[in-house]
This record gives C-alpha cells, structure tokens and sequence, in this order.
C-alpha cells in the first residue's frame, strides 16, 4: 500500500465525527453576541446577587488571604487529597454522629463532577452488570458520566409538568423494576432541573424501598445549603444512607462554598464494615490516580481553613443564609405576580423548569432577549428587582 494511503486508514483522528458544542457554552455565546440592552440571563447555573455578580464570598477571601500568608510548599499531597478538609467537611454532610461512623470514608475530589465519575467507576470494578437508576429530567452530566464507566443507565420518571411537582407514586413504581444491587442516584436537595425535591414522608419511602430492595444509594448533593439549610437539606440523604448497608455520597463545593473553578468536591462511600469500606476506598484511589492523579489543592484548602476556624465559619454560614434566603425571596415574588407558577414558590433551589415548550423558550430569546435552556430550566439566581416585572410581562401569555 502506498504510504500516503497508508497514513490515510491509520488516521486516528479523521474517523471522529463533530461533536456539537454544550449547549451552556452555546447558550453563552448566543447571550454574549446579543446586542440589546436589558439582557436576561436565567441560564448559566452560577449563583447570582442582586447586583447580578457572582462575587467570591468573604468568608473565602479571608481564608484565601490566611493561605497565601502561611503555605509553605505547594508540594504534592496526595491521590486522596486534603484529608483535613474531608474531617472537616463531614459533619457538615452527615452530622456529628454520621460523620463518626467508622464505615463511610471519604477522599476529595476535583468537584461533585469527578466524585460522580469515581463512584461510577467503583461501581464498574465492582459490579459491571449494575444498572443505575437516575431521574428522567436530571443534570445531563449523570448520564455522561455513568456511561464514561460502561454502566447502563435506565432513567424513570420523576417530574410531572402539569403539577410542577414530583410524580411520586408513578416513580416508585417504575423502580420496582429494580434489582438488588443496582444503584439509585438521587439529588439530596434543589433538584437540578426542577426544583423539585422529595418531601420527609417521600424520602421516609425512598429509605424503607432502597433497603427492601436492596438497592445501593448514589446521592449527589451539589446545593447542600441552598434549599433550606445545611442540615435539612441533607435530612434525606441521611436518612436513606443509615438504612442502607452500602452507598456512596457525592459533594460539590461549588456553589456553597462559590468556588466554582476550584474545582471543590469530595466522594464518601459506605460499606457494612468498617474493613471493608477501608478496601473499598483502596481502591477508589488507584482508581483515582489513573483519572486525575491528584485533586487540585486549593479550594479545598480554603474549605478546611473556614471550616477549621469559627469565626470564618459562622461568616460562610450566615453568607450562605443570605444566598439562601434571596433564592426564596424571588421564587415567593415570582410566583405572587404569576399565580399559575405557585409550586415554584414550594421548590428549592436555583432552578424551575417552567411550563412552557421549547418553541416558547426561543420566541423569549427573540423577542424578549431572555436567555434560558431550551428545556425551560431557568436559574432563579438571575432574577434581580429589576429584570424580575420584565420576565412576568414576557412570560405572562405563555402561561
Ligand atoms: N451535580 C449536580 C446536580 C450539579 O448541578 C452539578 C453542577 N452543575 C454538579 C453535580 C457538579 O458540580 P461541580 O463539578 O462543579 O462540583
């Protein structure tokens, strides 16, 4: 075969096909091309204030104000990362006691992001034939990742336009095809893209289904904080773990802590002893050494500072409230001016899915020069006094 031909079939990157650009970042670039003024951006999933900024908290500041002052090395520390910032962070996400518990173990990973990725890639060593269960409206990352470790991934139903609220019973019985040993991921809190959380009585069910059923809980909590607090807002992921025998927990500091870039996030799994959550989690390691090495140190660092001293704590506490408290503030406004978005008011966190189709999203855009996923996904934090009565306005005729 003539050389030139031969390079041609050897090709390793002619063969790939295109891939379309994500559509956030194609979302972006659309809202950064548009020309008009009084632009709305209810897309991009960042935590905004009413100034329309996503500033670095202050509590994180002061923390990275003390770490440029003391740290001495930026040496390695090691696959599993700051192990300070994970003793610290655990009461936070399990309680006192939880966190005492010698079966869970955790390790830090680059964000809630790789901690997904991990504990896919746990579950394939362990048990390739798992399915994982995972909402039908979800982040689109849970598919993605899960399938990066050649799991299959079934999705059923969870939201039911109409109500704007979760369809329970239709849910459970979907997973009543279930088998045992096969992996449940569930939002502890401010369901991405709904809003929609499971109340106390419906996790109560969740907990006695997963342990009759014996199903193993993923629960990925990105928003711990920002629905109705540290502690509530974990309630049920608690819950379901204490009656599980094995599980994972997934962290992302993200958006609680505002340290997006840093890359914050931490993996905890359960075992039913102590011996061999200590196995398991050797093997989360190697694993995590052929992903990323190492995790990147800083935000974490910042986390282990706050949390290690009181006053920094109580600052992101009451910063955090505050970011809270805002969320709910424009969710109750929002509805009160559109009666027919009253659940919005009763869900949590960044996002509601609104109901309207996608021809309505994209008559927004250009008409109206507000920006939202073309599923409706509206993130909640990029309302503002101001743009709040021109969203009403324009949304008012598609309700
Ligand atoms: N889970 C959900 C549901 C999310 O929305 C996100 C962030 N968008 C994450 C996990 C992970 O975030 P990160 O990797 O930034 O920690």
């Amino acid at each position: 075969m003539p050389l030139d031909q031969l390079s041609q079939t050897t090709s390793l990157f002619a063969p790939l096909k295109e891939q379309p650009l994500d559509v956030m970042l194609t979302l972006l670039n659309a809202l950064r091309g548009d020309p008009r003024d009084g632009k709305i951006d209810l897309g991009i999933g960042v935590y905004r204030n009413d100034d329309n900024q996503t500033p670095v908290m202050r509590a994180v500041k002061a923390a990275e104000t003390h770490l440029v002052a003391t740290q001495a090395s930026k040496d390695y520390i090691s696959p599993e990362g700051d192990m300070g910032y994970i003793d610290r962070l655990a009461p936070i996400v399990f309680g006192e006691a939880g966190a005492r518990d010698d079966r869970r173990l955790g390790m830090q990973t680059p964000g809630g992001t790789a901690a997904l990725r991990l504990a896919a890639a746990l579950i394939a060593r362990g048990n390739p034939e798992a399915r994982v269960w995972i909402s039908r409206e979800t982040w689109p990352n849970h598919a993605l990742l899960m399938h990066a470790a050649h799991l299959q991934v079934i999705d059923h139903p969870y939201f039911d336009r109409a109500t704007q609220a979760v369809q329970f019973d239709v849910m459970m019985s979907a997973l009543e095809a279930a088998r045992p040993g096969d992996v449940w991921l569930l939002q502890a809190c401010c369901h991405n893209p709904t809003g929609a959380d499971l109340s106390p009585e419906q996790w109560r069910a969740v907990t006695a289904f997963v342990a009759r059923k014996g199903l193993i809980p993923l629960i990925d909590m990105a928003y711990q904080g920002l629905g109705y607090g540290l502690d509530d807002d974990a309630a049920g992921m608690r819950m379901v773990i204490d009656a599980a025998s094995e599980a994972f927990v997934a962290v992302s500091g993200s958006k609680n802590f505002g340290l997006y870039r840093d890359r914050v996030g931490a993996l905890w799994l359960q075992a039913d002893n102590a011996a061999v959550a200590r196995r398991a989690r050797s093997n989360l390691i190697v694993l995590a050494r052929s992903l990323w090495s190492m995790p990147p140190d800083h935000g974490a660092a910042v986390v282990r500072t706050i949390l290690g001293d009181a006053a920094l704590t109580t600052m992101w506490r009451a910063e955090l409230d505050d970011m809270r408290l805002r969320i709910q503030t424009l969710r109750r406004d929002l509805a009160a001016v559109l009666p027919q978005l009253a659940p919005v008011a009763r869900q949590n966190g960044m996002f509601s899915l609104l109901p309207i189709d996608r021809d309505r999203v994209i008559r927004l855009r250009a008409d109206h020069a507000i920006y939202m996923l073309e599923s409706g996904r509206i993130n909640i934090a990029g309302l503002h006094s101001a743009n709040l009565p021109t969203l009403c306005t324009a949304l008012r005729p598609y309700l």
